[in-house]
């Protein structure tokens, strides 16, 4: 874990995840924005916590991020019978656009990487409509192969954002953010899922009653049934959890 960051956290089977509330989260961000302190944010959800458990590479890259985040109804019950604390949920489309809507309060520059070709300007477009204020430093879609990987990089180190949002998809963006992080110039890094194609209208969030109840997952579901592989992470999350608060271990 990156130093310098004095926030408690929860263990949820094995990731920490920070005890901050979204206001804490963006005065923290603006100290470190002013102290020149660069920060890779990870916004978790229960299924990245199963890719963590899955996989090696993935649980050492959430380790080497400055601040995760409980994103989604699931964190915060684990946390809540894990823990014992209750978490502010910080969906990762809504800590994005608190960053942007930062960004255009100070004239900070943001870097759009990812989504399907055309909605990353398009998603910059419209936070743009909504915030004016932040200087849009690029965007490029997510659909780039190895041989091009070397190419995006530069073109962001060239740019310098203050800000990066990458959309490739958890853990995608994870991984590519910790394999690029050092050498990007940016001063923020945060992997925000498919926040561009709800940016752009592409895509609907939950209605507020069925994310109220827990049940984005199911919104996401029924909207997108080819989600049902990714979404069977649900019940093994709950069942690790419930093992986990009997046994201890
Ligand atoms: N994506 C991408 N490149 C890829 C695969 C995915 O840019 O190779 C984008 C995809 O178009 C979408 C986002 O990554 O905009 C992932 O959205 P999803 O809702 O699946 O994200 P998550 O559930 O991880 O938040």
């Amino acid at each position: 874990m990156a130093t310098g960051i004095d926030v408690p956290t929860v263990d949820i089977l094995g990731v920490p995840i920070h005890q901050i509330t979204e206001r804490e989260l963006l005065e923290l961000l603006e100290r470190r924005q002013a102290a020149s302190q660069r920060t890779w944010l990870v916004t978790v959800n229960a299924e990245l916590v199963i890719r963590a458990r899955e996989s090696r590479e993935v649980a050492q890259t959430l380790g080497r991020a400055d601040l995760l985040l409980a994103d989604g109804s699931g964190i915060i019950w684990a946390a809540r019978r894990l823990g014992g604390c209750l978490l502010e949920k910080l969906p990762g489309v809504e800590i994005a656009e608190k960053l942007v809507k930062w960004a255009a309060g100070t004239g900070l520059s943001v870097y759009f990487l990812g989504a399907k070709p055309g909605v990353a300007q398009e998603a910059a477009a419209k936070m743009q409509s909504k915030y004016p204020g932040f200087n849009i430093a690029g965007y490029r879609d997510g659909y780039f192969g190895n041989m091009e990987e070397e190419e995006v990089v530069a073109e962001i180190r060239g740019l310098a954002p203050d800000i990066l949002l990458v959309a490739l998809g958890a853990p995608r963006q994870e991984l590519w953010i910790a394999k690029h992080f050092n050498e990007l110039q940016v001063g923020m890094a945060v992997g925000v899922g498919g926040s561009f194609d709800v940016w752009s209208g592409r895509v609907k969030r939950a209605p507020a009653w069925m994310s109220d109840h827990g049940l984005e997952w199911l919104y996401r579901l029924a909207t997108d049934p080819r989600r049902i592989g990714r979404m069977l992470a649900l019940p093994r999350f709950v069942y690790q959890v419930v093992c986990t608060k009997l046994t201890g271990r």
